[in-house]
């Protein structure tokens, strides 16, 4: 699956942060992680943090997968609104699932500082505004559901946001004190370069091809010809895992980013802030951490790499369009522009947990808008499964839900 255009911000500021081999000789493992992005990183550090054997393997170089392309925004707040989600799956589901975010959020945090990152991790608050004032009513509602389940929010009047953030075109919106950006595609390489030195053994350009299952294991094969006995397997394939879960679980779009020249004034002014809204396809924006403004949004309901790649001249010009609509006063000179794949699901919610097809296995699919803080959670998740413990959210997030 191709899974971004060229030049995604994050692979040209980096560059090849580090390659590693094949796999050309047989392998035996406790876990074998499969796909080196920020969710197969974060595993591969959990797993190792527990005392597990660990292998990582990816078929690309890693972190070429989606973790090259995305814009990183980490959010408590996912796709579906709070007091919508509790309706669709009830309310302790819903808050935990918020939660899970929020905490997500600091234990990323928490990594960065513990391995020393250079990846820009930062907390910021958020603002979530009404871009339209139909929405209005509804984001208050939203706000009441959050204030309600104690999150850390203020509701603010169009005049409050044009004041304070210079933002024309709110009518409305919710401030929250829980946010944060970092470079994901920087922090996924330290991780694993600090976890290489603890004894993860990682592997790029190596496909799993395949994995009969065996009494107590799996011995999976390789496309370099090689085999893995792995007692458990892990799938952080990412987008991809719709190409190998039979049933159709994930709508796959298209997305599209611009990222502007260093711009001093505008890193000052919305260093600390996310800033998103009600429209649909919803307008994000964020600084980066050497001092860029960043503008995503202008999703397509299609996931067709030549289609979209022809539309990015005119999802450009959208992007660029509205960011003057929002700051006429404020100058943005673009400096990159991409696309990549997107994944929602029905509620918002990622896929982690074990499916009927793979024995010996899990997924963790952190999905949408919340993609890297559920891969967080999914630690968590993960490490309870390896030791037969329950998790309070696996009923949240199983396949078949
Ligand atoms: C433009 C854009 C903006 C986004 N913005 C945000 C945001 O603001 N906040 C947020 O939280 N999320 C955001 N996302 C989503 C986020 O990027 C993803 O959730 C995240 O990158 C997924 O990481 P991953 O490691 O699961 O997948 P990937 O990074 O795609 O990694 C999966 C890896 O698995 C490997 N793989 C697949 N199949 C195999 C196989 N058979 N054998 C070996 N390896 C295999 C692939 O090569 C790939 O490297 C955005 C995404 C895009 C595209």
């Amino acid at each position: 699956m191709d899974l971004k255009s060229n030049e995604p911000f994050w692979l040209v500021k980096n560059g090849l942060l580090a390659s590693y081999p094949s796999l050309h000789h047989d392998e035996v493992c406790d876990v074998l992680i499969v796909g080196g992005g920020i969710t197969g990183t974060l595993i591969a550090h959990q797993c190792i943090q527990d005392g597990y054997n660990t292998l990582l393997i990816d078929k690309r170089e890693i972190c070429n997968g989606s973790t090259s392309a995305t814009t990183s925004m980490l959010q408590y707040e996912i796709d579906r609104p709070l007091h919508e989600l509790s309706e669709l799956i009830g309310k302790d589901g819903a808050v935990a699932s918020y939660r899970a975010c929020c905490k997500a959020i600091d234990d990323l945090g928490r990594i960065a500082k513990k391995i020393k990152s250079d990846a820009g991790f930062r907390q910021k608050k958020s603002l979530y505004y009404a871009a339209w004032k139909k929405d209005v009513n509804k984001l208050k509602k939203e706000f009441e559901a959050r204030k309600e389940a104690g999150f850390k929010v203020a509701w603010m009047e169009a005049e409050d946001i044009r004041h304070q953030y210079g933002i024309l075109g709110a009518h409305g919106g919710i401030l929250s004190q829980e946010g944060g950006s970092v470079d994901a595609f920087r922090l996924a390489h330290e991780i694993l370069q600090y976890n290489a030195r603890k004894g993860l053994r990682i592997y790029d350009k190596t496909e799993l091809t395949g994995v009969d299952y065996k009494r107590g294991f799996n011995l999976c094969t390789t496309a370099t010809g090689t085999t893995i006995k792995a007692k458990r397997v892990v799938y952080c394939t990412g987008y991809e895992v719709a190409n190998v879960i039979p049933e159709k679980f994930v709508d796959l779009l298209s997305t599209f980013a611009i990222v502007s020249e260093v711009n001093e004034e505008m890193y000052r002014q919305y260093n600390d802030i996310l800033i998103w809204n009600t429209a649909a396809p919803y307008l994000y924006m964020r600084t980066t951490d050497d001092g860029r403004f960043l503008i995503g949004g202008e999703d397509e309901e299609f996931q067709d790499p030549p289609r979209r790649d022809a539309l990015i001249g005119v999802k450009e010009q959208r992007l660029l369009r509205a960011f003057h609509r929002i700051f006429p006063d404020k100058e943005f000179c673009l400096d990159f522009t991409w696309a990549g794949t997107f994944g929602e699901t029905k509620d918002g919610l990622p896929y982690i947990g074990e499916h009927q097809n793979f024995k010996n296995s899990y997924f963790v699919c952190g999905f949408g808008g919340n993609g890297i803080t559920f891969s967080v959670t999914g630690m968590g998740m993960v490490s309870n499964w390896l030791q037969s413990k329950e998790h309070p959210l696996s009923m949240y997030f199983k396949f078949g839900r």
